[in-house]
């Protein structure tokens, strides 16, 4: 099971705020895997507690208006070689990996935040290919 110990459990892990994160205080950039306009990997650090995420962040465009659909998905993962193999699993996007924590911004809707799969009832594969990716070698 993905677990993360204890004294590097972030308070992100049970923020009921989520909405209201002010990202560039939130995290500081540590490695950049891939960046285009549309599509970026980083592994990126808790500014309060130093825990390690992958970064995703994704936008779709649909050539209207101007308000492209935009989601960004944070993975925790237990240091810069587990986030390297997770990028290196996952390099067109984290998909259903779980425990992920997701900023969902779609086009005219609400945003909504929350996190995929800190419950029990997740996905078996994608748990356990999480586990492995943060697996120390
Ligand atoms: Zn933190």
């Amino acid at each position: 099971m993905f677990t993360i110990p204890r004294s590097k459990r972030c308070h992100l892990f049970d923020s009921t705020d989520l909405l209201h994160l002010d990202f560039p205080c939130a995290f500081d950039a540590v490695e950049t895997y891939v960046e285009d306009s549309h599509f970026s990997h980083r592994l990126v650090r808790c500014t309060d507690c130093s825990q390690l995420y992958l970064k995703e962040f994704y936008e779709t465009i649909d050539w209207a208006d101007g308000d492209d659909p935009q989601r960004v998905t944070l993975m925790p993962v237990v240091n810069a070689e587990a986030g390297k193999r997770l990028h290196d699993a996952f390099p067109n996007g984290l998909g259903a990996v779980v425990p992920r924590l997701v900023f969902d911004s779609p086009k005219g809707g609400p945003r909504t935040a929350g996190w995929v799969g800190m419950e029990s009832r997740i996905d078996v594969t994608a748990r356990e290919t999480v586990r492995q990716l943060n697996a120390e070698s």
